[in-house]
């Protein structure tokens, strides 16, 4: 969710801002704290000391200090969250030594527990050094996979150029590390997009593709990908979904949320991962979120734990 400053778009869309700046190991209590004192936090962002001053969500107030494996791991802990999925801030910078001293830090990270821990390198896809980042995070760095913001890159899967741009980088990572999970972040404004997105996915059987926050408001669409799974051969079976920051968008006692729910089951859970978007929300309270839904224990061990562990290749 969390997007660059670059060009017109604000920091944070509309999805996610609930619980901004909110500090989580100090966050208040809530109701449907975890009965079952496991699982994975999918969706975390993290940022080094020396550049989350200059950073979007540092200049916007977001968060007032770096993000480390320290800060991340009291932010599990208080929601009895045992894993996570740091995502590097190198998307952040179009300047590669920026970049990546992001990418190096978040190795870093990972490296104080790596049983505990799982990084995505990120980068800016436009960028000449784009492909050259991905071959270092992969091979030197040995982070596990790469997140990508298209719209904090002014990027549209619907302009021919910017396709070529990441099929490009896609099939790369399919050559570096076969089933590479991609999260790519979802705040697509039209539904063009998630269409473009499915016909890269079946072009690139051996990359896992995880599309975040749940597609938004466009949701409805995790009935189409459920039809496509049915009539293309052997397709579409690397496409999962996390409900990051979504969590909060259908909350029970809001009108859409039956048909929400409807569309994830359609989906399957067997797909879908919890991610709290962390400093967009606290891990507890995403955590609380996602128990209130309703999802039998069978679907919460799936979407807290097994899922996230295939996905990302958790040790
Ligand atoms: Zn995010």
């Amino acid at each position: 969710m969390l997007v660059s400053s670059t060009g017109s778009l604000p920091l944070v869309l509309t999805l996610g801002v609930v619980g901004l700046g909110l500090q989580a190991a100090n966050a208040t209590h809530l109701a449907g704290q975890s009965q079952s004192g496991v699982g994975i936090d999918s969706h975390m962002h993290i940022i080094s000391p020396e550049n989350w001053p200059a950073s979007p969500i540092g200049l916007q107030g977001i968060i007032d200090g770096p993000i480390d494996a320290q800060t991340i791991g009291e932010m599990v802990d208080a929601a009895r969250i045992e894993k996570a999925v740091l995502i590097s801030g190198a998307y952040f910078f179009k300047d590669s030594e920026l970049a990546r001293h992001e990418n190096e830090f978040t190795a870093a990270q990972v490296s104080a527990d790596p049983g505990r821990f799982v990084g995505l390198c990120s980068l800016s896809p436009l960028q000449s050094w784009a492909l050259a980042e991905l071959e270092y995070c992969v091979n030197t760095l040995g982070l596990e996979g790469l997140k990508l913001h298209l719209v904090a890159e002014n990027m549209s899967l619907t302009n021919p150029e910017h396709l070529a741009t990441i099929a490009g980088l896609l099939a790369r990572g399919a050559e570096l590390s076969p089933g590479l999970p991609v999260l790519i972040d979802f705040n697509w404004t039209d539904d063009a997009q998630t269409f473009s997105l499915i016909q890269l996915a079946f072009a690139n059987p051996t990359i896992n593709i995880v599309m975040a926050h749940g597609l938004g408001h466009h949701f409805s669409e995790l009935a189409a990908i459920h039809l496509f799974r049915d009539v293309l051969p052997g397709g579409l079976q690397n496409l999962y979904l996390d409900v990051s920051a979504t969590l909060f968008l259908y909350p029970p006692d809001s009108p859409p949320f039956e048909n929400y729910m409807w569309h994830l089951r359609r989906f399957g859970t067997e797909r879908i991962m919890f991610g709290s978007d962390y400093p967009v929300d606290s891990t507890r309270e995403a955590l609380a979120a996602l128990e209130e839904m309703g999802f039998t224990p069978e679907e919460l061990e799936q979407i807290l734990r097994t899922n996230a562990e295939m996905v990302y290749r958790f040790q």
